[in-house]
């Protein structure tokens, strides 16, 4: 049976992030953008309510919240500034790989640590030479003894200035492609180096920085799943992950779609308000579609992940069609403004830029295209392992 209605718990969720993106994402939202400030302030206020680290486990005093209700909760906090949601959320997808394969001791520590105070944590896997293909990373780790030693750069990383901890890939087998990588917890030490902050296009809100591992030693328990292993576990990661970033890229063409609708009342042009010309009718009608069927492959690959299934192909349509229909609208609602729409003082230039990354993080829309057509030409079975492209 397919049934799309929420439940009143699912409904409070909705509400309590709605509210927290009314009162205290939407009023700051514009002067960080401008700024290029990290939003500690509101980070404090989410952590307060309970609009972070949702997905922590209930053991470890997380809320142990559902995939799709991540998603519910992430479409209304991108509603208010997807900026400030992608440093909520960094902890999400830094810790899917402890959910995926860390220890029993390791989550306990981690988890705990996450949800007794104010944490950050950022998910290492690019680096200068190795994006979309990941296999090409240089960050290497040797073991000695019972611990490793880490060196490497690792770059454009969310939240990499102020994380406490991080999880991190890199080669114990330089010569094994991606059957060469492993995954790592690493707590921040003095041998972490933050190299560089970018100063970006869109959501300007959130941190990213280079971050580089010199000589930085961790004890072998932090090594997550098996030796040579990390590539599975990236790749699983993404498919956790790609939910979370489509719900984000449905709430900034949700937010573009109202302020264009609304404005499209209120400006009058040839005696009429714009909204009566048909061609302004049809962007809308056009804008609303591509946001109700975005949540919807959101809900879809959510769903499939609470059901414990792989959701690899689902995880991948909606990434790539919500994030590219991000874009859509938000150019769209910018015309809608016309020219209005392309001044700093209307609200809609900021979701345009801001919808840009929807496209490139967590898999660029090409590699989302490049997975489903992989998924669709070669469908593989449940238990067969992902292939070699974040
Ligand atoms: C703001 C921001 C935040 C980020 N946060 C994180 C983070 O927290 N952690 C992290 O690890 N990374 C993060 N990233 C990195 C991001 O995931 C990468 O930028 C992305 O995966 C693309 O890699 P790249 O930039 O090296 O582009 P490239 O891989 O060099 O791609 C360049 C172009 O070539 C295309 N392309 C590449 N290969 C193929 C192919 N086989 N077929 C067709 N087209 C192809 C791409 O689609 C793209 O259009 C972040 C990036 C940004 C900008």
């Amino acid at each position: 049976m397919v049934d799309f209605t929420l439940t009143d718990e699912q409904k409070n969720l909705r509400d309590l992030a709605h509210d927290f993106a009314v009162n205290e994402i939407r009023p700051k939202a514009w002067e960080y953008d401008k700024d290029g400030t990290w939003p500690i302030d509101v980070l404090e206020k989410a952590f307060e309510v309970g609009l972070m680290n949702t997905h922590a486990p209930e053991e470890y005093g997380g809320a142990g919240l559902s995939h799709l209700d991540g998603a519910i909760i992430e479409e209304e906090l991108s509603w208010g500034c997807s900026g400030i949601t992608t440093s909520l959320g960094a902890n999400g997808l830094a810790s899917a790989p402890i959910a995926i394969a860390g220890s029993e001791e390791v989550k306990k520590e981690y988890f705990t640590s996450l949800t007794e105070s104010l944490k950050f944590a950022s998910f290492c896997l690019t680096e200068p030479g190795a994006g979309s293909d990941v296999s090409s990373m240089r960050t290497k780790a040797v073991k000695r003894g019972d611990e490793y030693v880490i060196n490497g750069s690792k770059c454009f990383i969310t939240n990499g200035t102020y994380a406490d901890w991080y999880t991190v890939y890199a080669k114990t087998d330089m010569d094994a492609g991606h059957r060469g990588i492993s995954a790592f917890l690493v707590p921040r030490d003095e041998t972490v180096t933050i190299d560089k902050k970018e100063d970006k296009m869109g959501q300007r809100a959130s941190n990213t920085a280079t971050v580089t591992f010199n000589d930085t030693v961790i004890p072998a328990k932090y090594l997550l799943g098996q030796e040579n292993k990390g590539f599975k576990v990236a790749m699983q990661t993404l498919d956790y992950t790609r939910p979370g970033v489509a719900a984000m890229a449905t709430g900034i063409g949700r937010a573009a779609f109202e302020f264009a609708c609304d404005y499209s009342k209120e400006r009058v042009q040839f005696g009429v308000p714009i909204a009566m010309h048909q061609a302004i009718q049809f962007m809308l009608a056009d804008m609303a579609t591509k946001v109700h069927a975005s949540r919807l492959m959101t809900y879809n690959a959510a769903v499939l992940l609470d059901q414990g299934k792989r959701n690899t192909l689902e995880s991948s349509h909606a990434k790539r069609f919500a994030s590219d229909s991000a874009m859509e609208i938000a150019t769209d609602a910018v015309q809608v403004y016309g020219g209005y729409g392309f001044i700093k003082e209307y609200p809609v230039e900021k979701l345009m830029r801001d919808a840009k990354i929807m496209q490139l993080y967590e898999g660029t829309s090409q590699i989302q295209r490049l997975v489903i057509a992989r998924e669709t030409l070669l469908p593989r079975r449940a238990e067969e392992p992902a292939k070699a492209t974040a």
